[in-house]
């Protein structure tokens, strides 16, 4: 048995969670919940949105699924989201983009896998407020070492890109394409403009791609690689990616797919793995019982995976795939018409599910 935390998440966290569990529960895959809470909805009745329980609980257990939880705006606590990835040092974010019959998009046939480094690059929270001692210090300082001029009104995030992180993220996608017996690693850049962080990641996914002679590589600067996304998908297999083009083109690869509704993910460490939906809390449904559960459900089907229980994973993934061809038990979303009267509730097609994975 393993044991495994499920945070519940707020606005529409906790339908969902409970539509997933359930389908997971339904494949024997023979799990110990530890069912705990974050977000807004913990943080009104115990003054915080992260209790020290379920970041222990993830400690512990070292594997955890999560349902989305909603990023407070000015209130000084910048993303419980953000805040895990650092805390539990989640290097990777993993997000397979993957058709499914019966989903409506403008392509078939995607199966791409965005590798997002997860704790560098823009997304590091080093930032500088306009107008602010330190700020004007830094600007200060660089306007007196270089002929680059920054002007006293701005703001100012910084960028760090190491040797360290690069190697662990490039090596992380290696790995699981050799894994997943994917054929080929692409990694994203701007190096041609940002010589010293983009061009010191292209330098060094050179040199780890030397370890993987089996595993073709290749490398696209970012706004290219948009474009060829859009035009030529099938071209592509594995990308990794520093973390702030990784956040943007993972949801254009969603996009490739069908969208948010689908796309599942895992930001996933050394030492543990929390898997969850690329979409967020959606709060203006919460409690209606209405939105899509299949994102959080595939990124059970990850867990189980990663958990090595393949067989229970590739089980709920055929169900959740036959559920959504067949297009009659399924959430609003998923009907060619989005008022179409036939649509089922999140738990009405978690139901469905679980009636083909019992058969
Ligand atoms: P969102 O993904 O929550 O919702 C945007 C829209 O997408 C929704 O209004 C809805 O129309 C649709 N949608 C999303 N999930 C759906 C589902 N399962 N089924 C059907 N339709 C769905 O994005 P947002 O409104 O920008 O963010 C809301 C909150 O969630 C913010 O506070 C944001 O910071 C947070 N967020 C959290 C996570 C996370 O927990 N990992 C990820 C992204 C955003």
């Amino acid at each position: 048995m393993a044991n495994v935390t499920f945070v519940t998440g707020d606005g529409i966290g906790p339908e969902i969670a409970e539509a997933t569990r359930r389908c997971i529960d339904a494949t024997g895959a023979d799990i110990n919940w530890d069912i705990v809470e974050a977000g807004t909805d913990v943080m009104e009745r115990l003054g915080t949105p992260l209790p020290d329980e379920t970041l222990a609980s993830i400690k512990k257990n070292g594997i955890a699924i999560k349902a989305p939880i909603t990023t407070p705006v000015g209130t000084g606590f910048r993303s419980i989201n953000v805040h895990l990835r650092q805390t539990l040092d989640l290097y990777a974010c993993l997000r397979p983009c993957k058709s499914y019959k019966g989903v409506r998009s403008r392509y078939s046939d995607i199966d791409l896998v965005v590798v997002r480094e997860n704790t560098e690059d823009l997304y590091a929270g080093i930032e500088y407020e306009k107008g602010k001692d330190d700020t004007n210090e830094i600007i200060d300082w660089i306007n007196r070492h270089t002929t680059r001029k920054i002007t006293k009104d701005s703001g100012v995030s910084i960028k760090p890109i190491s040797v360290t992180a690069t190697q662990r993220i490039v090596r992380f996608a290696f790995d699981y394409a050799r894994k997943l017996g994917r054929k080929k690693v692409t990694s994203v850049h701007k190096a041609n403009i940002m010589k010293f962080s983009d061009g010191l990641w292209l330098d060094v996914s050179r040199q780890v791609a030397k370890e993987y002679s089996d595993i073709e590589f290749e490398d696209r600067i970012v706004d290219n690689m948009c474009m060829q996304l859009i035009q030529k998908p099938e071209l592509y297999d594995v990308l990794v990616l520093p973390n702030l083009y990784g956040d943007i083109l993972s949801d254009l690869c969603a996009g490739l797919v069908g969208g948010l509704g689908v796309a599942p993910g895992g930001n996933i460490g050394d030492k543990a793995a929390v898997f969850e939906a690329t979409h967020g809390s959606a709060p203006k449904y919460k409690g209606q019982n209405k939105v899509n559960p299949t994102a959080l459900i595939l990124s059970g089907v990850m867990m189980l995976h990663h958990l090595g229980k393949t067989e229970q994973a590739e089980k709920l993934e055929n169900a959740v795939a036959a559920v959504i061809a067949e297009g009659k038990d399924v959430t609003y979303d998923m009907k060619p018409d989005r008022d179409d009267p036939t649509a089922v509730g999140t738990s009405q097609m978690a139901d469905a599910i679980i009636r083909k994975i019992t058969g």
